[in-house]
């Protein structure tokens, strides 16, 4: 006998938790660690939005507010798809919740009946199929090829779509990938969704704005007959350094919204309304910074993988997108090795060299693994040398 309820026995933690959960602990224990697992920017928020926070606590915004985000807040993200997307919403087709990852998992606890089927392309963000799973879901999986950048293509959704399709996933800039759709792409992708009228689409769009070489941002609602089947989920973790405040929000279809509220009336009730007013300042105030720092995202890309790129056994595409890289291990799993699969890989890698990465299993692709660049340049010089050393030890 066991507590654990039947529902929560068919998921398993979040792997990208467990990995920087792992890589604190080793550090706390003294250990030289260089962590690589977590996909969190390592600039600090800015200034302005640390004070609009502090003035809030000291104007006394420290109650309750609306469930679903404050009327300010609704308001400058309605404002902000106008300028960025040029997408319309009024405040009824706008959600808050405690970062994206509650907004998502709301909206399949909200809309899935069971056996209802997901579309997910792999490589995926390690939460999708869970959050599908504990909704009653059935996460449908596509595999996505490396020869294909790692992205969905129009022949692949057609063949994934049944009549149980209630839903289908897409993310760009990609985590685990840092893929990225071009609008002709997503155009693609669109013409398949458009002859099925029965799908919904979640755009999860949190790393919009770490892109890189001229990359030309597009979002699937801007095709205007998908927008009304269309949630497209962001935040201002990424683009803002602000992953500690919680603060994801979704705009799409009404009685998805008022779903969404009503389980979060039930739930957690509103995001933290000092984080709230912080968001607020994030998404009016100056921007300027959000193309430096995604320069500085760039530099630390190419130099990751053109190291990677130097190693024998390793390869690695060079995405356009979010501070991910997903390198191929397949030319070290081998007997020579003694590795057989990319979790005994990234295993050995952190008890050896003390790197800890996430294994590209734990996205639904073997043979891989992601590394997150956001960390500083001299982490990643460090980690570099650390990766290559250990790469050339298995095959001397
Ligand atoms: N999205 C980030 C990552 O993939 C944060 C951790 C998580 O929630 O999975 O590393």
């Amino acid at each position: 006998m066991t507590i654990v309820s039947n529902n929560l026995k068919r998921i398993k933690p979040s792997p990208t938790i467990a990995v920087t959960t792992k890589a604190r602990e080793m550090r706390a224990a003294g250990k030289d660690v260089i962590g690589l697992g977590a996909g969190e920017p390592d600039f600090d928020t800015p200034n302005n939005i640390k004070k609009a926070a502090i003035d809030a606590i000291e104007k006394g915004d420290t109650k309750y507010t609306a469930v679903d985000g404050t009327p300010a807040l609704k308001k400058a993200i309605i404002e902000k798809f106008k300028r960025e997307n040029n997408l319309d919403y009024t405040l009824d087709q706008i959600t808050v919740g405690t970062g994206g990852k509650q907004v998502i998992y709301n909206t399949f606890m909200a809309t899935l009946n069971k056996g209802d089927e997901v579309i997910i392309p792999a490589p995926f963000w390690v939460s999708y199929p869970d959050m599908v799973l504990l909704a009653g879901g059935k996460p449908k999986i596509i595999k996505c090829e490396e020869h294909d950048g790692f992205k969905l293509t129009p022949e692949k959704l057609k063949k994934a779509i049944s009549k149980k399709t209630k839903w289908i996933i897409l993310n760009s800039p990609s985590n685990p990938t840092g893929a990225g759709y071009t609008k002709e792409e997503i155009e693609k992708l669109g013409k398949v969704l458009l002859k099925n009228k029965n799908v919904f689409i979640l755009s999860d769009d949190i790393y919009e704005h770490i892109n890189y070489d001229n990359f030309n941002f597009f979002t699937i609602a801007q095709i205007s007959k998908l927008k009304e089947r269309t949630l497209t989920m962001n935040g201002v973790s990424k683009s803002y350094a602000m992953t500690g405040w919680r603060i994801g929000y979704a705009a799409g279809p009404k009685d998805i919204i008022s779903a969404i509220r009503k389980i979060q009336s039930q739930s957690t009730s509103n995001p933290s309304s000092v984080s709230q007013a912080a968001a607020v300042e994030a998404l009016s105030g100056e921007q300027d910074f959000i193309k430096e720092r995604a320069e500085a995202f760039r530099k630390r890309r190419d130099f990751v993988v053109n190291s990677l790129n130097s190693i024998n056994g390793i390869s690695c595409l060079r995405p356009s997108g979010a501070f991910y890289v997903f390198p191929s291990c397949k030319g070290l799993l081998n007997k020579r090795t003694k590795i057989k699969n990319d979790t005994e890989f990234v295993k050995k890698l952190l008890e050896q060299s003390m790197v800890a990465v996430v294994q590209g299993s734990a996205f639904g692709l073997e043979g891989y693994f992601r590394i997150s660049y956001a960390t500083s340049m001299e982490n990643l010089e460090k980690a570099m040398v650390r990766i290559k050393e250990f790469c050339e030890s298995l095959t001397n």
